[in-house]
């Protein structure tokens, strides 16, 4: 197990909510080549107020699958994720302390990176666990450096908490409203806690916080683990995955015509039902080229697949929850 500690002078949780407190400036140089012959490392960002569940999740996800995923904790207390776990998985643990790296760690986070790209063969995913006061879209902008790319920002909220926490001064509300905003999909967790009026209440406040982005409510973190583990460069696989990932969900195929264009396949995405989670495949254009299509939540991607990850077109493999 290796476990690196990225630690910057200072001592803010966040810069956003610590007064007179600027974050580090940036002294990272990209590297001019990419590694791994050009392939690029998916980045799934977990936000999530204080006690939503992130750890636990995290915990989960490595339980239940061996593939190689490094995880990058910016906690500002002592890291929980099971070193067990860890270690049956070879997997880097990146302890990323002193700062937040949506702010005041931008440095810290970005050398994270550095120290994966140094290694010979690249992790399948990377998870990074958001300090609890983060805005992900801050962080979101250093994520897609050579050797790795966004893939999702993932934000768990506690459906127990939520009210009281949104009705908290600034310092605690921005943060947990910016979570929300900002994502791609929202995990609504801790439903057995609540009943169902406030489960509905909070769906409803989130949904429309939250605009285009698809609000589940998991069933329990061991779904919602499940979702965030879809995000591997593997493809989806057409059957089985995803039978444990929502009690109602479901797992269709829609073929991609041949050469279609970006516009074309856009149209096809738009025509997606509101319920997608994820979708992806990857489809041949006109002229040959290979394109790369992923939806995940209100994320869309359609780009042009880098030789390094060339393989053959696919259908548009879907996932819906209901
Ligand atoms: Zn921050």
């Amino acid at each position: 197990m290796n476990l690196y500690r990225v630690k910057k002078s200072g001592n803010s949780l966040c810069a956003r909510i610590t007064m007179n407190q600027s974050s580090d400036e940036i002294t990272f140089v990209e590297p001019e080549f990419a590694p791994w012959d050009g392939r690029r490392v998916p980045v799934v960002l977990l936000g999530g107020y204080l006690g939503a569940g992130k750890t636990t999740l995290i915990n989960e996800l490595l339980a239940r699958t061996d593939v190689p995923i490094a995880v990058m904790v910016n906690d500002v207390g002592e890291t929980n994720i099971d070193a067990a776990l860890i270690e049956r998985h070879g997997t880097d643990t990146l302890d990323l302390t002193g700062g937040c790296v949506c702010c005041s760690l931008k440095n810290g986070f970005l050398e994270a990176f550095d120290d994966l790209r140094s290694k010979a063969t690249p992790p399948e995913l990377v998870v990074v666990e958001l300090s609890g006061v983060a805005d992900p879209i801050n962080a979101s902008g250093l994520v897609s450096t050579a050797g790795f790319q966004l893939d999702s920002i993932v934000t768990l909220v506690d459906i127990e908490q939520f009210d009281k926490w949104e009705a908290e001064d600034s310092v605690v509300s921005e943060p947990v409203r910016a979570q929300v905003q900002t994502a791609d999909v929202v995990l609504l967790t801790k439903r057995d806690l609540v009943d169902t009026d406030q489960i509905k209440r909070v769906k409803n406040r989130v949904t429309e916080l939250a605009k285009d982005a698809t609000v589940l409510l998991a069933d329990s973190i061991h779904s919602a683990a499940g979702l965030v583990g879809l995000s591997s460069r593997r493809p989806i696989p057409q059957i089985g995955v995803s039978r444990t990932l929502f009690d109602q969900h479901r797992v269709s195929t829609l073929p991609l015509p041949e050469g279609a264009n970006e516009q074309e396949i856009n149209l096809i995405l738009d025509d997606l039902p509101s319920t997608t989670v994820r979708a992806k495949g990857i489809a041949r254009a006109a002229d040959g080229e290979l394109l790369l299509i992923q939806v995940t939540g209100k994320r869309r991607v359609v780009e042009p697949l880098p030789v390094a990850e060339i393989t053959d077109p696919t259908d548009l493999v879907v996932i819906e929850a209901g």
